[in-house]
């Protein structure tokens, strides 16, 4: 899976996600990632990629020139790579150097989904992750100060996206929220065993507690269930704590989870 970037500081992406999980996933070439830097595409002496609000009011705006073709260049470099299949993965950092590259073949017409980071899109979830990850590229704009001009918005933005109800200065922080949880869901990037496992969110419910060695820390011992080596109690205790958990933090998720009647029954006793 291809992620594309487009953002004003690169550099905050590629050290984010060039770690753990995902850098391994990165280096094995199961993902790429590219991130476009916005403002070498500013045609200013000054290479200025903002300016001030019509209307007044505090504050920039990015200008939409410059956010339009860094997003041309994205989308030619989409066509390049299918075309060429030359795409090994792990992280690139492009420019527009090579914008005007005459191997350019024009075949692929299909547009990428270009989702804008915004504290006044959708609530990302793990379902929305799920959808994404059905794409074999996603392009991520990320905004800075006010935001970006509506009218480059309305021309390539695909979907609204927002990580959670409170203002963040730019979106990278909320670019590499959804590129960690949608890159996790790549077959492969997750050994297979734990990713088969359950998780939260999965049948609306939260998961159930973990414990790892040593058997008791600090007088606290691990539920005895767990070392009995009996696998049905284990997963009935488990399903009756995620059920439980759900309960206490999330009781609008419960509401929507399928409960046998024996579960109910647990839940309101
Ligand atoms: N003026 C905008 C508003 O009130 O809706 C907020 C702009 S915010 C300071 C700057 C940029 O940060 C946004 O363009 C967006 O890309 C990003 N951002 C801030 N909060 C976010 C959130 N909760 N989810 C996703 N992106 C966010």
């Amino acid at each position: 899976m291809n992620f594309y970037v487009l953002t004003l500081f690169p550099e905050m992406i590629e050290q984010g996600l060039n770690t753990s999980i995902i850098g391994r996933a990165l280096e094995k070439g199961l993902l790429s990632l590219k991130t476009v830097d916005i403002r070498n595409f500013s045609e200013n002496k000054h290479n200025r990629v903002d300016d001030y609000p019509y209307g007044g009011g505090a504050g920039m705006v990015m200008a939409p020139g410059p956010v339009y073709r860094a997003h041309q260049y994205v989308e030619e470099l989409i066509r390049n790579e299918k075309n060429t299949a030359e795409f090994t993965g792990g992280i690139n950092i492009t420019g527009h150097e090579d914008i005007n590259d005459s191997n350019t073949l024009k075949t692929n017409t299909k547009k990428t989904r270009v989702i804008y980071l915004t504290p006044q899109g959708r609530v990302f979830n793990q379902t929305m992750a799920e959808e994404f990850a059905k794409d074999e590229d996603l392009i991520f704009l990320c905004g800075h100060y006010e935001g970006i001009d509506e009218r480059i918005l309305e021309m390539i933005v695909t979907d609204y996206v927002s990580i959670g109800d409170y203002v963040l200065t730019g979106g990278e922080l909320p670019s590499m929220v959804m590129i960690d949880a949608i890159a996790r869901l790549v077959p492969g990037v997750l050994n297979n065993d734990v990713s088969a496992e359950f998780e939260s969110f999965q049948d609306n419910l939260l998961e159930y507690p973990q414990y790892t060695r040593p058997e008791v820390f600090m007088e606290r011992s691990v539920p005895e269930i767990l070392l009995s080596g009996h696998h049905a109690k284990i997963e009935e205790w488990r399903k009756q704590q995620s059920i439980l958990r759900t309960a206490n933090t999330r009781p609008d998720l419960l509401e929507k989870a399928v409960l046998t009647s024996k579960e109910k029954k647990f839940l309101h006793d």
